[in-house]
């Protein structure tokens, strides 16, 4: 990944275990990077709905300190308590340590119920600005319309872009997709995709190529195999993310990461904390531990990374091994020693 940080060789990473399965799938993560030979000292950090009955808030001013000093960490899924005051934690996350690329990867896993076969695409979403800036109100007091900003900077688009750029040449990765809809927002989308050209010559080994987003999405479904990197603003991101997800067999298999600069980062499951099977043992645990693997590219422990995907690939490929979401029969515990048998 694009990284030239310098990590030690067992470096800390803070470990939220989150709300609803996420400490299920959080165990079952570690206990599996760890019997790859991953080398990590995890630090125990808190956030969420769990974190603000044990400590009175959902994201502590101690766990934005452990973040701080670690900078780096896994994290499970969080409930976003309900009410006046609370903001998304996760974007509370991504907007202080300014983690402006998410990462989202998809790629088919054999085994995984889904409707394709050859999908390998990595979306790079802008994770700071565009549509998600914040500012929006009514007109009027009786709501009679809403009004939303967004904000598109040169800044962000060229750090975006080149984040992708350099993602698919330090992954030898061909092409880059700018995804835009610039004949209609001239000026928001038109800067992205003027800066992401001009960004895009300082990489003259790397196809780089725009596509409006509706086609996009169409194309998506038509002809996934067609793409290789694509890089978006943050509204589209989001939804194209869960498209792509989609694609390799839903939510429970996506893996993702979160990236600022002085390789900062935040590896996340994408789906949410599962309430109605939470504290049964039977949450798959393939998403957060393939963005484990994210983060073992990232401190470079990329053969451990390797070992942690074969096993996780290995396991989904019979339904005696794969939970019970994807059709199987294993719980939580029995996927996770399925996995540690299955590695290389
Ligand atoms: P939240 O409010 O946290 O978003 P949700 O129930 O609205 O929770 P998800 O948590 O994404 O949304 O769950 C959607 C469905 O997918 C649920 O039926 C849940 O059990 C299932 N699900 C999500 N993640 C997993 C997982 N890792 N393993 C098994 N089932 C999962």
């Amino acid at each position: 990944m694009n990284n030239t940080t310098a990590y030690p060789p067992c470096p800390d990473v803070a470990l939220i275990k989150g709300d609803g399965i996420g400490p299920e799938i959080a165990d079952a993560s570690v206990k599996i990077v760890e019997a790859a030979g991953a080398k990590i000292n995890w630090i125990p950090a808190f956030a969420g709905m769990a974190c603000l009955e044990t400590h009175g808030s959902p994201l502590p001013q101690e766990t934005i300190d452990t973040l701080e000093k670690c900078g780096l960490a896994l994290k499970s899924p969080l409930a976003t308590p309900i009410g006046a005051g609370f903001r998304s934690i996760n974007v509370s996350l991504r907007k202080h340590f300014d983690l402006y690329a998410n990462l989202r990867p998809a790629r088919t896993i054999p085994g995984v119920p889904c409707r394709y076969d050859n999908v390998d695409l990595v979306l790079v979403r802008e994770n700071t600005e565009g549509m998600y800036s914040g500012i929006e109100h009514y007109i009027d007091a009786e709501r009679s319309a809403a009004e939303s900003i967004a904000i598109v900077t040169r800044k962000s688009s060229e750090r975006i872009v080149r984040f992708a750029l350099q993602y698919a040449r330090d992954n030898n990765r061909k092409k880059v997709t700018i995804v835009h809809k610039a004949n209609i927002l001239k000026m928001t989308s038109g800067l992205f995709l003027d800066v992401g050209r001009e960004v895009a010559q300082d990489f003259p080994d790397i196809e780089c190529n725009d596509m409006i987003v509706d086609a996009t999405a169409m194309r998506m479904v038509v002809n996934p195999e067609s793409f290789d990197v694509m890089v978006t603003t943050n509204l589209f991101g989001d939804i194209l993310s869960d498209l792509a997800a989609g694609l390799i067999g839903g939510l429970g298999v996506a893996p993702a990461a979160n990236i600022g600069a002085d390789g900062r980062a935040i590896f996340e499951a994408v789906h949410g904390t599962a309430p109605d099977i939470a504290g049964k043992g039977i949450g798959n645990p393939s998403g957060l531990c393939l963005s484990a693997c994210l983060l073992l590219d990232h401190i470079g422990q990329t053969e451990v990374a390797s070992r942690v995907r074969e096993g996780i690939k290995n396991a989904l490929s019979r339904p005696e091994t794969r939970t019970g979401d994807l059709g199987g029969k294993a719980n939580t515990a029995q996927f996770a020693d399925a996995v540690i048998r299955a590695m290389g």
